[in-house]
């Protein structure tokens, strides 16, 4: 395969900084060089390509917007470049990079004690602590409000019970951010991997995101001591926050497998011959081109807007609901059109296209699906909530 060419057709690089452009020229060759090689297998095998953990810690990628404790401090920016070039690799690795700064380093960061702080923070940061973020359950997921599973205090302790489902890294995690109700009340618990009552289990058969773990998080009469609450956030809007940030890092990361699906599909239109032409010499093919050119283009534009927002302080989670909605759904239909324009080829391992493709299924379902997306905004708009 030839090496990876982005598009900038509205020549947004004008736009940033040289050390953004840096910091996205770093990641870039980083994935080219540690990751296609082997992505294709690892999605076979269903396995995450761990070897990596610890440059991605070495090179300030997790919780890279976060200062201090060990973090990088990288403006929001370069953040979300770090996430488009990394889902350009695979969601799967994007994932993992979300999850780790977004939904563990960053519940910490804002809602945890100095010691917790401490503690865990600069090992999330290098890679030596792996984490996992619990929220959704087998029977909550859209509605995490409904949430069963529950903390009960018991002296200098908390008793946790319950089960999570679909948790990225649960059975690789070292440390678990986990969301349970306390006197009915939402509110988040560190719980430590061999604690007692907390087991994990590796959910097989996944068509989607192969090189990432998904796992169920088991808690039984789980004791974790009450140093391990986060002790500033109650109720929903503390699992939310994080959710926003992560949201963040999907609107762009989900710009970085579109344009690795256009930029496979352009070359191989360019070089197929067929009725002794390249497809890329027929209109329909040309108009698919075009279309794709028009959306990632317009996703660039969302992601850098929502990114000068995130920076000024001007960013809301409708804002975010708007680039996360779009922009992986552009994603997604780019990566089912493009796996057509490849013939059968499409559908083998020999291009990147169709684990993009697969990918993208859950990555338009996580973090809020489409549709949930749709109703927030339509709220937004409207001021009338229609979940129920
Ligand atoms: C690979 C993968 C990794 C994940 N990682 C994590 C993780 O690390 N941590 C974590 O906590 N969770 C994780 N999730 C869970 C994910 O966030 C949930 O799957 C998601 O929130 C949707 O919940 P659900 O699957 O229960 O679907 P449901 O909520 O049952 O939704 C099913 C369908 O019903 C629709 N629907 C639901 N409610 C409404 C409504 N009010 N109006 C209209 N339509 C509605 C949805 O849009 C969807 O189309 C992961 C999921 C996947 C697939």
């Amino acid at each position: 395969m030839e090496p990876f060419e982005s598009i900038d057709f509205y020549r947004l690089d004008d736009l940033l900084t040289e050390e953004q452009r840096l910091i996205r020229g770093t990641v870039r060759e980083f994935v080219e060089e540690n990751i296609i090689p082997s992505i294709e297998q690892h999605f076979m095998d269903g396995t995450f390509p761990r070897e990596v953990i610890p440059q991605l810690g070495e090179l300030g990628l997790l919780g890279a917007n976060l200062e201090g404790y060990g973090c990088a401090g990288l403006d929001n920016i370069s953040y979300g470049l770090i996430m488009q070039e990394l889902e350009r690799g695979d969601s799967g690795l994007r994932s993992f990079v979300s999850v780790q700064g977004g939904l563990v380093m960053y519940p910490i960061w804002r809602f945890g004690t100095e010691e917790q702080k401490q503690k865990y923070l600069p090992r999330l940061a290098t890679g030596e602590f792996v984490g996992c973020f619990g929220l959704t359950e087998p029977d909550h997921g859209s509605n995490p409000s409904g949430m069963i599973t529950n903390a009960v205090e018991d002296g200098d302790e908390y008793i946790l019970n319950g089960n999570k489902m679909w948790i990225t890294n649960g059975c690789v995690a070292d440390v678990a951010v986990v969301w349970a109700k306390l006197d009915g009340v939402v509110r988040g618990f560190i719980v430590e991997k061999g604690t007692p009552g907390f087991s994990t289990t590796l959910q097989q058969g996944k068509f989607s995101l192969r090189a990432s773990v998904t796992s169920e998080l088991h808690f039984q009469d789980c004791r974790i001591p009450k140093g391990n609450l986060l002790p500033d956030v109650q109720g929903l809007k503390g699992p939310l926050s994080c959710l926003t940030q992560a949201r963040y890092g999907i609107a762009w990361g989900a710009v970085g497998s579109a344009m690795a699906c256009f930029d496979c599909a352009r070359k191989y239109t360019g070089s197929r011959i067929q009725f002794d032409k390249p497809i890329a010499s027929f209109q329909i093919v040309q108009a698919k081109l075009a279309e794709q050119l028009s959306e990632i283009t317009k996703a660039q534009l969302v992601a850098l807007r929502l990114g000068q927002m995130k920076e000024a302080g001007t960013m809301t989670p409708q804002h975010v609901s708007l680039a996360k909605r779009n922009n992986v759904r552009i994603a997604l239909d780019i990566a089912r059109i493009c796996r057509d324009m490849l013939g059968a080829n499409g559908v083998t391992h020999e291009y990147p296209v169709g684990r993009h493709m697969l990918n993208l299924e859950s990555v338009i379902t996580y973090e809020g699906t489409h549709d949930i997306h749709t109703l927030i905004l339509g709220q937004s708009v409207t001021g009338i909530a229609a979940y129920s």
